[in-house]
């Protein structure tokens, strides 16, 4: 008897039922493909768990997520819960900490069928192939003490050295796995976090031999990413720099409709989503563009499951799929959810 792969399903607000559903037809065809046994368990999750339960994270959903081996989310809240006592993103960071999700990866590729998409000219942009590693606990979001007076506010950035040398030890791991190139990105000429966070880098990357590793400063990765796409592997970056470098960077593929995400902790399941939001003005339409959530399905093969061959046969699909000109209109096709989830299903 093989073991199922546990796969907890939160399926959101909006478009997020809607792109999930695509999502899974996806799963349930390659699993059957490729041999592959698993099982989901839907949990509310956001406004639908406003809704249900009066809180945007129940206990029922914190359990069932972390005796699962992967999570699955789309995207929660918008307009429906503006006024309710507590807000369903509440429950975004209610989960990173309940499941322990300190490093965030967002990949930045470019398919040659998305290069002529790209604000960034085709020259510069082909080939772009790197991940963010953003740290996704601490830093400058959670730092205390936090004040907000008539007169005066106050941010911290604030890290512990476990803190920092668990995302470096995330990034360099995944450099091995990728071309062996690590950017450290920082503002180390005023901060002291960023003096620390450099030094940890130092200690850390002694480990890993085979990584080359660059220092930047975050002011000239920003220019970066937009003239030299193709120079990074893997940036690991804090948690403010980060958050800026990875919308940025969502830019050069032209729609934040195909971008996937993985968060990841220590211990416990990764969760997997697309960085897009609940997208409450094209919800109930069914032009919602599917692909970031089902390119999550394969970054959660990839990297929860070790399943690379899967992942890759969803990546390409999805790929062709664009290539074919078979798109929602955020990528300035007409094709609906289902018609772009069943292209995807052909191809793979
Ligand atoms: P959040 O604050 O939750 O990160 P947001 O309000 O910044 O989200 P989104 O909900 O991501 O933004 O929507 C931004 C724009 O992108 C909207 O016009 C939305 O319709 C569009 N959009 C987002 N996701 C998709 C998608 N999967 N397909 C098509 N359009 C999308
Ligand atoms: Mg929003």
């Amino acid at each position: 008897m093989t073991l199922a792969h546990q796969i907890a399903i939160l399926a959101g607000d909006y478009i997020g039922p809607e792109i999930m559903a695509s999502a899974e037809k996806v799963l349930a065809h390659t699993a059957k493909k490729f041999d592959f046994a698993y099982e989901t368990t839907a949990y509310p999750f956001g406004g639908e768990a406003i809704d249900k339960c009066g809180d945007p994270l129940p206990q029922s959903t914190i359990d069932g997520a972390k005796q699962a081996d992967a999570i699955l989310l789309s995207a929660i809240g918008g307009p429906k819960w503006d006024a309710a006592p507590k807000r369903p993103e509440a429950g975004l960071l209610a989960i990173r900490q309940a499941l322990g999700l300190y490093a965030n990866i967002r990949p930045t590729k470019i398919s040659e069928s998305q290069v002529d998409d790209s604000p960034i000219k085709p020259e510069i942009v082909r080939g772009t192939d790197f991940v963010i590693a953003r740290e996704l606990t601490s830093g400058a979001y959670f730092g205390k003490p936090r004040e907000l007076a008539e007169d005066h506010a106050i941010d911290t950035m604030y890290y512990s050295k476990d803190e920092v040398e668990r995302i470096m030890v995330t990034g360099f791991d995944m450099a091995m796995q990728r071309k062996q190139h690590v950017t450290i990105v920082d503002k180390s000429n005023v901060l002291a976090t960023s003096k620390f966070w450099r030094k940890t880098a130092e200690r850390v990357s002694k480990r890993y031999p085979k990584v080359t590793v660059d220092y930047r400063y975050i002011d000239a990765t920003t220019m970066a990413i937009m003239t030299q796409p193709t120079a990074f592997d893997v940036i690991i970056t804090a948690n403010l720099f980060g958050d800026i470098l990875s919308d940025e960077a969502a830019q050069i593929t032209g729609s934040i409709g195909t971008i996937p995400s993985m968060s990841a902790g220590a211990a416990g399941p990764n969760l997997y989503e697309p960085i897009h939001g609940s997208a409450p003005d094209i919800a109930g339409k069914g032009i919602a563009d599917p692909i970031a959530m089902v390119k999550s399905v394969a970054m959660m093969m990839q990297y929860s499951f070790n399943q690379p061959d899967i992942a890759e046969a969803i990546e390409q699909a999805c790929d062709q799929v664009i290539a074919a000109g078979i798109t929602t209109p955020d990528l300035g096709g007409s094709a609906t959810t289902d018609e772009v989830t069943d292209a995807i299903i052909a191809r793979i």
